[in-house]
């Protein structure tokens, strides 16, 4: 069998590197360990449970049916997370005669959707810094409409009167090495232009924040980003769409769709039928919400590296702790590398802390076999926890897990249509999607009824992301990225030819 590849990836926040950085020494240097994780590391989570704390906190609800037998409807949404969700509560709330039914593979948010980090972002496009260098005459638009659809989740977390612990403290970027202050300071700048609220910080001024012996600097952005607790987000989406009248089936995988030859479903459209164990889905339209799963649509396939994420979350602090490292005022945190950490606080003062590694598998298989198989990812995000606060040397993990990412080439989401128009699907979120998936699903929906809107029009809708290549040079090509990336973290953030050529032709490696 092969080895997994781990790689230096960006992950769960805006991407704030630029594409070239001049004006720093050759520096070869890391704030990490360079001793391998030791035992004391590797026993802080060995009594973790190997299942998402957010799933295992959220209290028991009725499990939704299967699907027993055939069906028939107007729209049939496939895949419970985000996207699905935002999708069928969407579509209900435009046509509440609309016939509406969710199929899902597992259960409700069993993939990404529940495994996350919480962190929601206004960016569509992983960045500003990232939407700019592919869309620059859209960027504008874009970071209007992105954060419309922030503002939007906010008030439709209220009118549903769905309570999943949404806070606004900010979420600040850190920077560990003399390099990332410059492109703290760039972000910084770039963020101004479009209306956002930052702050930069001197060491001192972090110190006031959060206190760390590795933080030089950081950059404090108030506006456009907040956390929430993912699995109470979803449970929160799934009962306001049983209210709203639609038909939800979890443990039905969709097998394969097909476009009827005529009639389908109702008038209008041929439509297509979706095939289940349980029976068979007469839909006039199809929404994909699929993620990093294996697509039923093989095009899509070519578009997407299941990258798996890990994340460590501890047992809650105490109030001494939580002195010790002076995090009283809840920011979402980050640091800025390549290879970057993210941490939070949860509700009951846990730190979920996860990212650096990321671990594209040869195949890019997705299976339930990788979610606790990051045993080196998690040894190492036990020792860089404690050398970012040495006070929580005796701190125990009681949770551990991974989770697949559906990466692409481009960082954010692509969508489009397919059997006739009557199938459109949102996937390629990239590791910002807890946010951007309400957009998707919205756009993924106008697709699907032929609506012309200010999203629709935009070359960010209507272009993709550049494919990956096939296995074995997928694999390839993944991990001479992850090693080059690892370097310029190394070489004081200077990106080398691989990298800078990979930049030319607007290619890249995220997570
Ligand atoms: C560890 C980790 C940390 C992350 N942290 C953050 C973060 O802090 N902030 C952020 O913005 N983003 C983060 N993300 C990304 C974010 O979680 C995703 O972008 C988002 O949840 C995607 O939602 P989705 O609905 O498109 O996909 P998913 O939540 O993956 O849902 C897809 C669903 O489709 C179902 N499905 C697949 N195939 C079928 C089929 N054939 N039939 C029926 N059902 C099917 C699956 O079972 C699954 O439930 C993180 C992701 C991971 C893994």
């Amino acid at each position: 069998m092969r080895e997994p590849e781990r790689q230096g990836v960006a992950t769960r926040r805006p991407r704030l590197r630029g594409r070239a950085r001049a004006g720093y020494g050759r520096t070869i240097s890391s704030p990490w360990p360079t001793t391998p994780p030791s035992a004391a590391d590797r026993a802080r989570y060995a009594d973790a449970s190997p299942t998402p704390y957010w799933l295992d906190a959220l209290p028991d609800r009725p499990p939704q049916p299967p699907l027993a037998g055939p069906a028939e409807t107007d729209l049939c949404i496939v895949g419970g997370g985000f996207t699905g969700l935002w999708a069928a509560l969407h579509a209900k709330r435009a046509d509440p005669a609309r016939d509406v039914l969710l199929l899902e593979a597992a259960t409700i948010a069993w993939g990404a959707s529940g495994r996350n980090g919480g962190f929601v972002s206004s960016s569509l496009t992983h960045g500003i810094d990232n939407g700019a260098a592919r869309f620059p005459d859209e960027i504008e638009l874009l970071e209007r409409l992105g954060l419309e659809s922030f503002a939007g989740m906010r008030d439709d977390l209220r009118a549903h009167g769905i309570d999943c612990a949404w806070e606004e403290p900010g979420e600040l970027t850190l920077a560990q090495e003399p390099h990332e202050l410059a492109w703290l300071e760039e972000a910084a700048a770039q963020a101004r232009r479009f209306g956002h609220a930052v702050e930069l910080l001197d060491a001192a001024e972090v110190a006031r924040e959060v206190r760390s012996p590795l933080y030089l600097g950081g950059l404090l952005q108030r506006s456009g980003a907040a956390l929430v607790d993912p699995a109470r987000l979803a449970a929160g989406l799934l009962d306001a769409a049983l209210r709203a009248g639609v038909r939800v089936h979890e443990h039905s995988a969709a097998l394969g769709l097909q476009r009827d030859g005529g009639g389908g479903a109702g008038a209008g459209g041929a439509g297509v039928t979706i095939a289940t164990a349980g029976g068979r889905v007469r839909a006039r339209k199809v929404l994909l919400g699929t993620s990093a799963f294996p697509p039923l649509l093989r095009r899509l396939g070519h578009y997407i590296a299941p990258v798996y994420d890990y994340v460590l979350v501890t047992e809650p602090l105490s109030a001494e702790q939580i002195e010790a490292i002076g995090w009283r005022g809840r920011q979402g945190l980050a640091d800025c590398a390549n290879q970057f950490h993210y941490y939070r606080l949860t509700a009951d003062d846990r730190i979920l802390f996860g990212g650096y590694d990321a671990v594209y598998r040869y195949g890019g298989p997705v299976s339930t076999v990788h979610d606790d198989a990051g045993e080196e990812t998690f040894a190492t995000l036990s020792q860089h926890l404690v050398t970012i606060f040495p006070a929580l040397e005796g701190i125990r993990f009681t949770h551990r897990w991974g989770g697949a990412i559906d990466t692409c080439s481009r960082f954010f989401p692509f969508f489009g249509t397919a059997l006739g128009g009557d199938v459109a699907y949102a996937v390629g979120y990239t590791g910002l999607g807890v946010g951007a998936t309400r957009f998707g699903a919205q756009v993924a929906l106008d697709l699907l009824d032929g609506r012309e809107t200010e999203a629709t029009r935009t070359r960010y809708v209507r272009t993709k992301p550049l494919p990956f290549p096939p296995e074995p040079l997928r694999s390839a090509a993944i991990q001479l990225t992850r090693n080059r990336l690892a370097a310029a973290d190394r070489n004081g953030g200077r990106r080398g030819l691989w990298l800078r050529t990979l930049d030319r032709f607007g290619l890249g490696f995220d997570s």
